[in-house]
């Protein structure tokens, strides 16, 4: 029996599409040892797997340190992710036989840990996939452009930690790009080819196997009856960057009382008390599931996170993208392009404007069909399944 060491540190976003992927590995007789931050503990370990834990508050606590301003400060914060995930697994692991490594594409220092134990590597990339060109370029703009007193520091950090790095581990880095995306042998992307942004550059390595949607293990305890049948508008800005308690109260100056339910789910950082009189006719959650409740809704009003664009497009649900962050603006652009919605942005945004995007989004046909069409391309794309044909038909995954 082949085992498989998967390794992911990441936030929900990162660990949602892995689940079919690790379930689908497990029923095709492979061994999966999966190491997560506590939070996703019952959720990995109800797929089989076997769970091991890294330190999820030293973990993001090393990686902001490194700085979030710009895109060099991100590579140095997930370097000085090392000393947090290195010791912790190799002490894990000990002693224990794997065929080789399925990793994030962002966190978890996988390509080092590949390098370090020897085994071939196959990254699971739960954003929009990355050329090392196109990394490069953002780079060298950060390096012409940015003053040399930010640049130094910044670049001397990196130079040091990656000496420290290959000292103490022995693992070779040779880029940020190296580090930010981890390339590997095999890479597997969430996505199409065609709704990935330049698809077609991307070479055979590259596998867009679509959404990788599966249900949910965890019990949802939201009262599905009192949503069925009305015209729901469903409202997130994900998991990690959601404590927009000026937007939430926005959305209901534009939809409270009006003939629309709205479900919006603030996330576990935001007090709902925090939010003031709540309107009616909306239903107000720390945390809903997502994938549950997309199947009951009308309008998806969303930051544009990969998984809640692909989710919403996947179950044929036109989109509101408000983007705050990270590839959140490529995605918006790229459903902004496709006709499956309408993109704002957050700065200036006023009840008046968002009300008057959703009437349009909820009332032309245009939508509906742009929806459609996407829809359908996901639903055929394969996901979790075609995944797991991609990695049992490569040289790392055939039968062992
Ligand atoms: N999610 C959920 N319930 C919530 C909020 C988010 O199930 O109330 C899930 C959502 O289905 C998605 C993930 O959390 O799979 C969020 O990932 P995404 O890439 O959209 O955004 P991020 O949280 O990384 O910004």
């Amino acid at each position: 029996m082949a085992r498989v060491l998967f390794i992911n540190v990441g936030s929900e976003g990162h660990i949602n599409p892995t689940i079919g992927v690790v379930q689908e590995l497990i029923s095709r007789g492979v061994e999966v040892v999966y190491l997560c931050i506590e939070a996703f503990r019952e959720r990995i370990e109800m797929t089989g797997a076997t769970v091991r834990i890294v330190d999820g508050q030293q973990f993001i606590q090393a990686f902001i340190s490194g700085g979030r301003d710009y895109l060099l400060e991100r590579v140095n914060g997930l370097l000085l992710t090392a000393d947090i995930v290195i010791p912790s697994v190799l002490e894990q692991i000990k002693g224990e036989r794997f065929d080789y490594i399925i990793h994030d594409s962002m966190f978890g220092c996988g390509r080092l840990l590949a390098q370090m134990l020897k085994l071939p590597a196959i990254n699971s990339c739960t954003s929009f996939a990355q050329t090392k060109e196109s990394f490069d370029q953002i780079m060298e703009r950060f390096y012409i452009e940015a003053p040399t007193e930010i640049v130094k520091p910044i670049d001397d950090k990196y130079q040091s930690l990656t000496v420290k790095i290959k000292e103490r581990y022995g693992g070779e880095i040779h880029s940020p790009y190296e580090v930010f995306c981890n390339p590997a042998p095999l890479t597997i992307v969430y996505t199409t080819r065609e709704f990935q942004p330049y698809g077609d550059v991307f070479d055979q390595t590259y596998k867009f196997v679509g959404p990788s949607i599966s249900s949910r293990l965890t019990p949802d305890h939201f009262d599905f009856s009192a949503i069925k049948g009305k015209s729901l508008i469903y409202i997130s800005m994900g998991t990690v960057f959601n404590q927009a308690i000026h937007f939430y109260k926005l959305c209901f100056e534009a939809f409270g009382n009006t003939d629309h339910t709205i479900v919006m789910s603030v996330g576990d950082k935001v007090q709902i008390n925090d939010l003031g009189p709540i309107p009616k006719n909306f239903i107000v959650k720390n945390y809903v599931s997502q994938t549950d409740m997309l199947q009951y809704t009308k309008l998806f009003i969303t930051h544009g996170g990969m998984n809640s664009a692909h989710e919403g497009l996947y179950y044929g649900v036109p989109l509101i993208v408000i983007p705050q962050s990270a590839d959140q603006p490529i995605v918006a652009e790229q459903v902004a392009n496709i006709g499956a919605g309408i993109k704002l942005q957050m700065e200036g945004l006023c009840a008046t404007q968002l009300r008057e995007a959703a009437d349009q989004v909820l009332s032309l046909s245009t939508f509906k069909k742009a929806v459609a069409t996407i829809r359908d391309s996901f639903r055929t794309s394969g996901g979790y399944h075609q995944a797991v044909d991609e990695i049992f038909e490569s040289s790392i995954g055939e039968k062992k």
